[in-house]
């Protein structure tokens, strides 16, 4: 089918390179000229802005940074909404329920139905096509799109309500940002004790202490000090704040989120939100005066 493909960043290139690897013709549109380049490249059509993109296809895939990016794509000025062939935006990105409704909202003013299908699973999952997919709205809008959903990934359809998607995905990464976070402390308490971080780890993912934080990021990431995982600790601090905010308004208690948002916040401020999300250990071993490195033999 036609789609078009708005956000060609550490996830959206990946997934639209998927998509064009499927057969699916692809226009592509980035505010990055060398993105656009890349996916060019593989064969997609490159267009001058989201509106160029909606003239072109009915189907709009988004993956953006942040909430106010993909409200200003999809119904800015020059954005999705003014496009003449779009049906439908298929949002990718982490927005929160929130602006997912208004997104919703605003497009089917105009006749467009906005399904939000956030992912997770990392940019290994996205270049595997192994990311989970939340995907929710309308659901013979959501059929329509369901085989090219699963060339990126693993299918879920979450239910009709707008957001639905998203707030799944937001209950997801906050156990994510809060493995990373608590394993960060544990990790380094153990060093600073004398143990060797590579058989903690080892111990842990043969125990009841294992997470996504034990099995892949510590073991592939930061024990090698490559800090390349593929997220910004600005993006997971967007998503926890996302969650607090969300949390908040149904009456949930949140203290360990409140907590794992308080690290992160840290990691952003000493170090910078474009750092990867793995360097949330960092503040901690400045603090302590070790690295959770492997040992010199
Ligand atoms: P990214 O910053 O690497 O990519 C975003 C892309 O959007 C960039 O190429 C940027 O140039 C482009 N962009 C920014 N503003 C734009 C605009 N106005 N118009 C067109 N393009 C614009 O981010 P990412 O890590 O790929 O994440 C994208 C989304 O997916 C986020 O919402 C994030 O929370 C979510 N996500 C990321 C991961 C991950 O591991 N990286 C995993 C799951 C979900």
């Amino acid at each position: 089918m036609d789609i078009g493909f708005i956000g060609l960043g550490n996830m959206g290139a990946h997934m639209a390179r998927r998509l064009i690897e499927a057969g699916h013709r692809v226009v592509v549109y980035d505010t990055r000229q060398e993105a656009i380049g890349n996916l060019a490249a593989r064969g997609a059509i490159a267009a001058r802005s989201p509106k160029e993109v909606a003239d072109a296809v009915e189907t709009v895939m988004a993956s953006l940074p942040t909430p106010d990016i993909v409200l200003k794509v999809a119904t800015g000025a020059d954005g999705v909404i003014e496009g003449k062939r779009v049906r439908r935006f298929v949002d990718l990105s982490t927005t929160g329920a929130v602006m997912a409704q208004r997104i919703f909202k605003a497009l089917a003013a105009r006749g467009i139905v906005q399904i939000d299908a956030p992912v997770s699973g990392g940019v290994r999952g996205a270049e595997k096509g192994t990311v989970a997919v939340m995907a929710s709205g309308p659901r013979a809008d959501v059929e329509a799109v369901e085989p090219a959903l699963k060339t990126i990934g693993k299918f879920f359809y979450i239910g009709e309500r707008p957001g639905a998607g998203q707030t799944m995905k937001l209950c997801n990464n906050v156990l994510s940002a809060a493995a990373m976070a608590a394993t960060s402390e544990s990790m380094v308490m153990g060093v600073k004790a004398g143990l060797d971080p590579r058989i903690m780890l080892d111990v842990i993912n043969a125990s009841s202490g294992r997470s996504t934080a034990t099995e892949q990021k510590f073991p592939e990431v930061v024990v090698p000090r490559k800090f390349n995982q593929g997220f910004t600790a600005g993006l997971m601090l967007k998503d926890v704040n996302l969650f607090i905010s969300e949390a908040k308004a149904l009456g949930i208690p949140i203290q360990v989120i409140e907590a794992v948002a308080a690290i992160l916040k840290l990691t952003c401020d000493e170090l910078g939100p474009d750092k990867d999300i793995t360097q949330i250990v960092q503040p901690i071993e400045q603090r302590a005066g070790v690295e959770v490195r492997a040992p010199k033999t």
